[in-house]
């Protein structure tokens, strides 16, 4: 008897899941992010050394990467934007 599911119980969940970033570019940002520290990991998981190179970060939407900055945001394309964190 499980198809009355409290509407506030789902409510409750989609405003959780979206609160804490919700444009498009910043789930990609986070995507980046997760797929980095995955393979941050996955190294150290294997005993290797990381290096950690400067990380930039695009002020637009948050984007950023590891070791070296583009001309322009690869997910907004802001020129310029991305800077060293
Ligand atoms: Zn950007």
């Amino acid at each position: 008897m499980h198809h009355l599911i409290p509407m506030a119980a789902l409510f409750c969940k989609a405003k959780k899941r979206g609160a804490f970033r919700s444009t498009k570019w910043a789930r990609e940002a986070e995507k980046v992010h997760t797929e980095m520290y995955t393979a941050v990991k996955a190294s150290v998981t294997e005993g290797k050394n990381v290096e950690v190179g400067k990380m930039y970060v695009c002020p637009a939407c948050s984007w950023n990467s590891e070791g070296k900055a583009p001309d322009n945001c690869p997910l907004c394309y802001a020129i310029k934007a991305v800077r060293p964190v």
